[in-house]
């Protein structure tokens, strides 16, 4: 890589963090065993102590730097600690830190604004949340209240947060506990790489008109979808599924949601929202992660008509919309914009995705390579032909991608 010509150029990059002196990761690891729930302790045996964050990198207690290829978890679009962001946050706070729905105020109301001018159609009102499990979870709640249906389809595979209903939706044994789960259809999920139909969208789509017509009334509330599915292992939707799902779910009456919350906001580099890429309008739209760059906020985006339902009792959420995080918001869509992430995404993306399927061609475990811009995967396989899940490599291969981080990365991209 280091000497290849095409590679895109990276910005310059000079940061020294001030010297940390506070306790190291033994301390640390010993307080969050003891103090900290345990939820996806057994994801990494080693923890880094991260102690500081400069745009792409983490540096940890001894100041050693990691290239944070995960951004956050696929939060943080705009670079950790970006100056912009930093100081629309601090300006905010020294103003005002809370304001209600009771009161104005211009930060929440101008980045609702700004982010309705980044939609289609009339998708224009905007609700703010905490998270992307409660932006979903208003979303699922409001088509059911507009269309009088509780019927609700999702995919396999899929994932929309640890709520109850979102927890109902997400359709991942490893990410369920035993919630209740009415009215909720998981549909054949349009993976071009496990599925049965391969690349044929709209053969899977014929799924969707079969849960209507044998598990509903012939009516249904709504149907929620990724763009590509992240926790499930960057999985793009078959070309054609959309359209065809979204036809056939209004058809019986339901609303479709567009759940962003992963590959919303620039990230898959060719569309500002992944379901741009598919050619629908969705009628609700719901972000979350990269919207804040880190800070806790979501979305829910819909029609001034359908918004009309939250009017029928009182409905409001203490923190969504709080003007430090409406004013973070803000400044990473000025961000985006200003520094052209989309398109950075898009052409580092793509460079990075073409040398990744290089790789591919060299390596048997490597079973496929694929999303789009800064969500990209790689599937790990230990045989290619079965397609068998590497499951016991995969600790292996996380445990030593920080040291992969650091030594070849770091490398790599200092030399570009
Ligand atoms: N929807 C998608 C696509 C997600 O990837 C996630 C989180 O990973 C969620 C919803 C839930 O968001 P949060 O963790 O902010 O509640």
């Amino acid at each position: 890589e280091t000497e290849n010509a095409c590679a895109p150029k990276m910005p310059h990059f000079d940061y020294t963090p001030p010297p940390y002196d506070g306790p190291r990761a033994e301390e640390i690891f010993r307080k969050r065993t003891e103090f900290l729930s345990p939820s996806l302790f057994h994801f990494y045996d080693r923890p880094l102590n991260i102690v500081d964050g400069k745009m792409q990198y983490l540096f940890d207690e001894d100041g050693r730097r990691y290239l944070d290829a995960f951004g956050g978890i696929a939060t943080v679009c705009c670079g950790h600690c970006h100056p912009d962001i930093v100081e629309a946050i601090v300006n905010q706070a020294k103003r005002i830190q809370h304001s209600t729905v009771l009161y104005l105020n211009h930060a929440i109301a101008d980045f609702a604004e700004a982010l309705a001018s980044k939609m289609p159609g009339d998708l224009k009102v905007v609700f703010f949340t905490n998270s992307g499990t409660e932006a979903n979870e208003l979303a699922l709640m409001i088509a059911r209240l507009y269309t009088g249906s509780h019927d609700i389809i999702s995919l396999r595979n899929g994932y929309h947060g640890n709520a109850a209903g979102t927890m109902g939706a997400t359709a991942q044994s490893n990410w369920k506990f035993n919630v209740v789960q009415t009215g909720v259809h998981h549909a054949l999920n349009p993976d071009p790489y496990r599925g049965a139909f391969g690349s044929d969208g709209e053969k899977y789509a014929r799924d969707i008109q079969e849960i209507i017509e044998f598990g509903t009334t012939g009516r249904v509330g709504g149907f929620i979808s990724e763009a590509i599915q992240g926790v499930g292992g960057i999985v793009e939707l078959a070309p054609g599924y959309l359209p065809a799902a979204y036809n056939m779910v209004r058809k019986a009456g339901g609303l479709c949601i567009a759940d962003e919350v992963q590959a919303g906001v620039a990230r898959t580099g060719s569309h500002f929202w992944g379901f741009e890429a598919h050619g629908v309008i969705p009628d609700i739209v719901t972000m979350a992660k990269g919207i804040g760059n880190g800070i806790p906020i979501g979305a829910v985006v819909t029609t001034p008509e359908i918004a009309q339902v939250l009017t029928r009792r009182s409905y409001f959420n203490t923190f969504g919309g709080n003007p430090v995080s409406t004013a973070g918001g803000h400044a990473v869509l000025k961000v985006l914009e200003k520094e052209k992430l989309q398109e950075n995404a898009f052409v580092v993306g793509s460079y990075l995705k073409e040398r990744l399927k290089m790789l591919k061609e060299k390596h048997d475990i490597i079973g496929d390579v694929r999303g789009r811009g800064f969500l990209l995967g790689v599937e790990l396989v230990t045989d290619r032909q079965a397609k068998t899940p590497a499951k016991a490599e995969i600790s292996h291969v996380m445990n030593h991608m920080k040291d992969f981080f650091i030594e070849v990365m770091d490398i790599a991209l200092s030399k570009l």
